[in-house]
């Protein structure tokens, strides 16, 4: 899918494919240096990861495990809803693994900071966070990400896993819409 398969339902491309893999290769040499010599079990949260999941775990270089969780934190709309509540949770036995909790998106970081509660309560080795994507008011959060893709201003984006109302997931670059999309 690219940009001629959605008409005029984009306002405008914010990153496009070559930035966005370019960034996950510096991220990935980051996540290969910072865990050299240890085993590292990557947690997708479904459904926005799956694109960022897919191209960081194929850069790397150390063995990986990867499993996947599914949390609600949005319904179709915009607005961070502050309830979280697990969909699926992981198969993965969490104790004494180095955790990598993989995501497309952090914005209020309310499903980030629950998830970091929940999954260091698992007795885990280790738990960090690498994030595509961060708003601004990730920043005034009090949620530690070590890996951050790109700073972005307050908008809402779609592309590249992030969707809206279950659309543009499979755009290969992260965009803003139209505002006649949202009054459809
Ligand atoms: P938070 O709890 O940090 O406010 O929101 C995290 C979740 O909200 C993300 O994992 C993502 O599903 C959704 N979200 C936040 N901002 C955006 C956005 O700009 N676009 C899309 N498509 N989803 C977003």
């Amino acid at each position: 899918m690219d940009a001629g398969d959605v008409g005029d339902d984009l306002a405008k491309v914010l990153l496009t494919e070559e930035q966005l893999h370019r960034r996950l290769d510096e991220m990935a040499s980051e996540i290969d240096a910072d865990y050299a010599g240890k085993e590292l079990l990557l947690v997708g949260v479904l459904k926005g990861a799956v694109m960022v999941m897919a191209d960081l775990a194929r850069r790397l270089h150390l063995p990986v495990e990867m499993d996947w969780m599914a949390v609600s934190s949005y319904g179709s709309g915009t607005r961070s809803s502050g309830v979280v509540r697990i969909l699926k949770d992981l198969d993965a036995d969490l104790t004494d693994r180095h955790v990598l909790i993989v995501e497309d998106i952090v914005d209020s970081g309310l499903t980030l900071t629950w998830l970091l509660a929940n999954l260091r309560s698992r007795g885990p080795a280790s738990v960090e966070v690498a994030t595509l994507l961060r708003k601004p008011s990730a920043t005034k959060a009090q949620v530690e990400i070590r890996y951050t893709g790109f700073p972005i201003p307050d908008e809402f984006v779609v592309g590249y896993g992030l969707d809206h109302a279950e659309r543009y997931r499979n755009l290969p670059f992260v965009a803003t819409l139209a505002p006649h999309v949202y009054s459809a």
